[in-house]
């Protein structure tokens, strides 16, 4: 599984993109914590499940982009 950086919005001068839905896959997830220092709002650790859990079912790209990163094993995607 390659690694893709989300491209930043500005280079192109357009200011936002559309909100586009948040996966996580479990599976990959090494609980390094990244994705929840990172972006506290949308990502957190749930102690009864010992997995992160994603907050909200939408983020616009801007707001997610450096969670999906900085995260050691991809497992954070935006799906149209
Ligand atoms: S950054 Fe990636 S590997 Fe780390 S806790 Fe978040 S989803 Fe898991």
């Amino acid at each position: 599984m390659s690694r893709q950086p989300i491209p930043s919005s500005d280079s192109a001068g357009s200011p936002t993109s559309d909100m586009k839905d948040i996966a996580l896959d479990h599976v990959c997830c090494i609980l390094c914590m990244g994705c929840v220092e990172t972006a506290p709002d949308f990502f957190a650790f749930d102690e009864d499940t010992d997995r992160i859990v994603v907050l909200h079912d939408q983020a616009f790209e801007e707001d997610i982009r450096e969670a999906v990163n900085i995260c050691p094993k991809a497992c954070i995607s935006l799906e149209p």
